[in-house]
């Protein structure tokens, strides 16, 4: 399971293992009023991502616009 850090009372966080889309690292998850972002520190590449829930659970949908 992941860990879930709450950062302030609107904004929490967590790390997905081997999320990235585009290198295969850790994607750091950060949900704001402003929405949820992706981040890896690996290649640095910044996304928009999308919560959903489904049966199996909580469902992360990364939006891949910035591809390189
Ligand atoms: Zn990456």
């Amino acid at each position: 399971m992941n860990v879930v850090d709450i950062v302030g009372e609107k904004t929490a966080e967590m790390t997905l293992p081997n999320a990235c889309l585009t290198c295969g690292g850790a994607v750091q998850l950060r949900v704001s009023p402003d929405g949820v972002r992706t981040y890896c520190a690996t290649c640095h590449t910044i996304s928009k991502a999308t919560l959903g829930v489904q049966e199996g659970g909580l469902v992360v949908a990364q939006d891949v616009k910035a591809r390189a």
